[in-house]
């Protein structure tokens, strides 16, 4: 048997990273077991629905490589599958529940079931949700309302008959088996709105088993909803699919992975410059492991070695520190060339250059990406980190000249004699230039840390840049020797 698997997501919101992590686990196995991938676009909540979600998916999906195998026919391409698209489809299969009496219809004015609400908030009984009122209509009184509803230009909505008594079981292939009293399942919920568009519920199951869906990897929180699908399959005479609930994604302080932990949509993190080869590494490894050991994959490593054994039923911990570091190896593993086109749209968004880049903007990245690649966390980071390269420094506030053990006068001198030895700095190697600031730190018996500090804020602007001696080679003579006599002419 082919594995089928699908992602399901509903564009109400962008991509979160725990539903990446369902992305990747799903695209993975059906590699990894030589079966078919299906995205599938559960878009039939109109109301919750937005377009900007919807592209953000695609963006999400597009950045990360994760391509579906199928899909409807679109202007030679195919897919994704749109459920909104295939409303006839569950109108169909909803009206066939109700020939075989396993749902019906409901007439229920909003007015009717707002006002039941109210009344169970205000008593104390234990039955809450739908009454049931329309179950039991002898087929006369069902008949006679649909016509007056049919008449009106209205639909009644379609609700599942939820076995009153009895349990259903669903087994995970995780979780093992998970039982619910029917009588707990919320009472006979809707499967097809008015407006003709399916529930989640209903559109979930006929899709799945339409799509020939052999496992059902998805987020935990989906649990109880199991066992009301499987009644739905029962209900049509279906086998379910094999559930593989994953364990949720929380924070290092166990609670579920939220915007109090730091970014949590796929996007964040595209746009500030985590590498996808990183998010698709570290997510996989975010509650499944290969073994102790092994934690560096490509894609196409995962392609072929991910398993559902391996996942961990304990909830997996989201560590930004440790993507922060598999960012940062990932950035190092690329090509300058590579590291340097990656780089240039964050340098363009900052506006310090031009789009298309001239040549000058790309040979002075060029030649800045050997002095960043090792200190880069995300790609983002370039922009304040190469500024004074594209842009000129101004120093507001002096005292930032100033090194710890320094004072004005001290400082004032050490940059009029640093503006006196720049020009010749630039016929002499790196280890001549060492020698010669550390002799003239002894000679004034300070550390040559008291004089890298002032040079280095005169020339860049910040107490934090890339190693000065080459910063100032790709700054250039002039501009170098300008910057440090600005610098000392502020004293
Ligand atoms: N549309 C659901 C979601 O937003 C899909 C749940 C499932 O995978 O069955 O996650
Ligand atoms: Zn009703």
């Amino acid at each position: 048997m082919t594995t089928r698997v699908r992602y399901a997501p509903s564009p109400t919101g962008l991509q979160h990273i725990g539903g990446v992590r369902t992305a990747l686990f799903n695209y993975f196995f059906a590699k990894s077991t030589g079966g078919r991938f299906i995205l599938r676009v559960e878009d039939t909540d109109r109301e919750r629905y937005s377009d900007e979600s919807l592209q953000d998916l695609f963006d999400t999906m597009n950045w990360l490589g994760l391509d579906w195998d199928e899909g409807p026919e679109k202007g030679g391409a195919y897919g994704p599958y749109i459920q909104s698209e295939r409303s006839e489809i569950y109108r169909r299969y909803a009206h066939k529940l109700v020939e075989k009496g396993y749902a019906y219809y409901c007439f229920c004015s909003e007015e009717r079931l707002e006002a039941l609400r109210e009344e169970q908030k205000n008593s104390k009984s234990d039955h809450q949700g739908y009454d049931r009122h329309c179950r039991d209509l002898s087929p006369e009184e069902q008949n006679a309302k649909l016509k007056e509803f049919r008449d009106a230009g209205k639909e009644p909505v379609i609700r599942f008959k939820l076995p009153l008594s009895g349990a259903t079981v669903m087994e995970d292939l995780l979780f093992g088996k998970i039982t619910r009293k029917n009588s707990d399942i919320s009472p006979d919920p809707v499967l097809l709105k008015s407006d003709g568009f399916p529930t989640y519920h209903l559109a979930n199951v006929i899709d799945d088993h339409l799509m020939e869906i052999t496992h059902i990897l998805r987020a935990q929180e989906w649990i109880p909803t199991g066992p009301l699908h499987v009644l739905l399959y029962r209900a049509f005479g279906w086998e379910p699919p094999k559930y593989c609930h994953l364990p949720m994604v929380m924070g290092k302080d166990g609670q579920k992975l939220s915007k109090r932990h730091g970014s949590t949509s796929a996007r964040e993190f595209r746009e500030s410059g985590y590498l996808p080869e990183a998010i698709i590494n570290y997510v996989t490894m975010v509650g499944w492991s290969y073994d102790d050991k092994t934690e560096f994959f490509t894609k196409e490593e995962l392609e072929k070695v991910f398993s559902l054994e391996k996942i961990n039923k304990a909830p997996g911990v989201f560590d930004y520190k440790k993507l922060d570091w598999f960012n940062g190896q990932y950035i190092r593993k690329l090509s300058p060339e590579d590291l340097a086109a990656r780089l240039m749209p964050y340098l363009q968004k900052a506006g310090l250059c031009s789009d298309p880049a001239t040549e000058k903007e790309k040979a002075i990245l060029a030649g800045a990406v050997p002095l960043v690649r090792e200190r880069l966390k995300k790609l983002s980071d370039i922009s304040e980190m190469i500024r004074f390269l594209f842009k000129g420094v101004s120093v507001d506030d002096k005292t930032i000249l100033i090194p710890k053990n320094g004072t004005p006068e001290t400082t004032a001198d050490i940059l009029r004699w640093l503006a006196g030895y720049t020009e010749a700095f630039f016929d002499r190697s790196d280890e001549e230039n060492e020698a010669v600031l550390r002799a003239e730190a002894e000679k004034r018996g300070v550390k040559i840390g008291d004089l890298l500090h002032p040079l280095r804020v005169a020339v860049t602007g910040t107490p934090v840049s890339p190693p000065i001696f080459e910063t100032m080679r790709l700054i250039g003579k002039e501009t170098s020797s300008e910057r440090v006599r600005r610098a000392a002419g502020l004293f």
